[in-house]
């Protein structure tokens, strides 16, 4: 069955049967039953949602000679002329394809001519804004003096391009998109009349293709029944229309959260082989982002996210595992990669560069902590590390291990996270375990030398103080970070003996392949988040802080920030 005939076959006969618009239907059954009708109606709206199909109603309602409660009969000689398009006092016009003045010019003659007896003459012009300037002065002439019995109704999807003239001598009636209820209730019943049983996820995802519109879900509908017998299933659509299944988005969000790359690629390597669009993939990820964001700012939100009950738990718990300031970032982040991805040549290597950085993502709520560390340690603020026994380190942490939290495998459900999610904001004990004096240290390297500060920043320190060693470690895939200032370690370490008030050396470490994950824990621990909101508030009030976290998002500041590198106690 084809299309037309399927959306003919269930096209509304009376204004009740028209989905979604009642705030329409209801005034021009109305306006029909007392004989109060305008000469001229102005449908805009959003295309496939029933604005030519309530003209055509509204046309049978107002030639019917026995309409009941202002619907029209639909039985009558007329009725059935105008559904089939036969009716001689009722032209339909396409606007789009009759853009002219002249056009418009012989449909005003038309107009001056009575309708047969009885009868009401109806233009319906349809993409109404596609008139030419002279079509429109010549239609206006018609509207300032309208013929008895001669209605104009207009549809159109850009009422913005229609003059005001225009507008103002019609009654407007704004239609809108069907939501989702709207939209999957109908598709069940025509599904239900055609004898084929609709499986939820198949109906949800047409649903969801359809975006509003009720003349592309039957369309979408139409070409799954003819595809099927007897059931349509969420396999057989999302194979139909090369849909990505939204369950390889949460899997991805698990590769994100355990920041691991391998299992981010082997999903991109599993669409190129089922030969699924990564341009799609790509656009899917910036949704998925999104829909992570609305879930972390508050829960009620769900309802604006398109997922089945049981994949929005599992979005839900990923949610914890990020702060609004990442998932802002990366929604940015992922919307440039679609951007790029959606015109390369080369899809999947920007897709796999784009999912490595996303697995690599360093969180924002670090910074955010470094703005509350930076606060505490300010003169005068009190409370902090600034006293002069603080200042000199009195524990040593070689160990790097130990919490991590079995993130690794993608396969892991939602509910290890812990409630506070992966950077949990109070953490206990954390505060006695680093090198006191190491804040104190990036602070004032971050005013003076940002470029190596801001490296270390990525480092775990431990330290000896009987020997003097400040060894560093980073995750191996530091490796290029730690070569840029590996030539900076004397100058770290002056630094650090002035401050500490004792001999200080410094080692820079890389962690082995694999072992990244208890590095990044081991400084996720260290250095606890705040909300994202303190970070916004302490780069407001501190513009150095805030390019500090401009700049931990673009590249290293260039050389000539060294000639600013002086003794801090100078
Ligand atoms: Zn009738």
């Amino acid at each position: 069955m084809s299309y037309e005939a399927i959306a003919r076959k269930y096209r509304p006969e009376t204004f009740a049967q028209v989905v979604g618009q009642a705030h329409v239907t209801d005034t021009l059954r109305a306006a029909v039953r007392r004989d109060k009708l305008s000469h001229a109606y102005l449908f805009s709206g959003p295309r496939g949602c029933g604005k030519t199909t309530v003209a055509r109603l509204l046309a049978k309602a107002i030639n019917c000679p026995r309409p009941a409660e202002g619907d029209p009969c639909g039985e009558c000689e007329s009725c059935r002329a105008i559904a089939r398009g036969g009716y001689l006092d009722v032209l339909e016009i396409d606007a789009a394809s009759n853009t002219g003045v002249d056009n418009i010019r012989e449909l005003r003659d038309m107009a001056q001519y009575s309708p047969s007896e009885g009868s009401s003459r109806v233009f319906i012009i349809d993409e109404v804004h596609m008139l030419s300037k002279g079509a429109f002065n010549a239609l206006l002439k018609i509207l300032e003096e309208p013929p008895a019995r001669v209605f104009f109704f207009f549809a159109t999807t850009e009422v913005h391009k229609i003059p005001r003239t225009i507008i103002s001598r019609c009654q407007r009636f704004d239609f809108r998109l069907l939501s989702q209820e709207e939209l999957s209730g109908r598709l069940s019943e025509v599904a239900g009349a055609e004898g084929v049983k609709l499986a939820p996820g198949a109906l949800r995802t047409l649903v969801s293709l359809a975006e509003g519109s009720l003349r592309d879900g039957l369309s979408l509908l139409d070409q799954m029944l003819a595809a099927s017998e007897g059931e349509v299933t969420e396999e057989a659509v999302v194979g139909a229309f090369g849909l990505i299944r939204s369950e390889v988005y949460l899997d991805l969000n698990d590769a994100v959260i355990a920041r691991d790359p391998v299992a981010g690629l082997a999903l991109v390597d599993d669409l190129a082989r089922a030969g699924q669009s990564l341009g799609t993939f790509a656009r899917g990820i910036v949704t998925n982002f999104r829909n992570l964001m609305l879930l972390k700012i508050d829960a009620e939100l769900a309802r604006m996210v398109d997922l089945p009950a049981d994949q929005l738990s599992r979005l839900g718990g990923q949610a914890a595992a990020f702060s609004e300031q990442d998932l802002l970032a990366l929604i940015e982040r992922a919307s440039g990669h679609f951007e790029r991805i959606h015109r390369s040549t080369q899809p999947r290597i920007l897709l796999e560069a784009a999912v490595v950085e996303y697995t690599r993502f360093e969180s924002r709520v670090l910074l955010a902590d470094l703005a509350r560390r930076l606060g505490q340690l300010a003169p005068g603020a009190g409370g902090g590390a600034s006293g002069a026994g603080d200042r000199r380190p009195q524990t040593s942490r070689g160990e790097t291990k130990g919490g991590s939290a079995g993130t690794k495998s993608s396969q892991q459900g939602a509910a290890e996270i812990p409630a506070g999610g992966m950077f949990p904001s109070s953490p206990a004990g954390a505060a006695a375990d680093t090198v006191p004096g190491w804040t104190r240290l990036i602070e004032v390297l971050m005013q003076k030398a940002p470029r190596v500060g801001a490296c270390l920043m990525n480092g775990l320190p431990s330290f000896d103080p009987d020997s003097g060693r400040l060894i560093i470690a980073f995750a191996a895939d530091k490796e290029f970070q730690v070569g840029s200032i590996r030539g900076d370690c004397d100058r770290v370490a002056a630094l650090a003996a002035k401050l500490w008030q004792q001999e200080v050396r410094v080692e820079l470490v890389l962690g082995e392949r694999g072992q990244e994950e208890n590095i990044t824990e081991g400084i996720r621990r260290e250095v606890a988040p705040t909300q994202s909101e303190e970070l916004k508030q302490a780069c407001a009030e501190d513009p150095a802080l805030g390019s500090l976290v401009e700049m931990m998002d673009a590249a290293p500041l260039p050389d000539g920030e060294r000639d600013r590198w002086q003794d801090p106690t100078d």
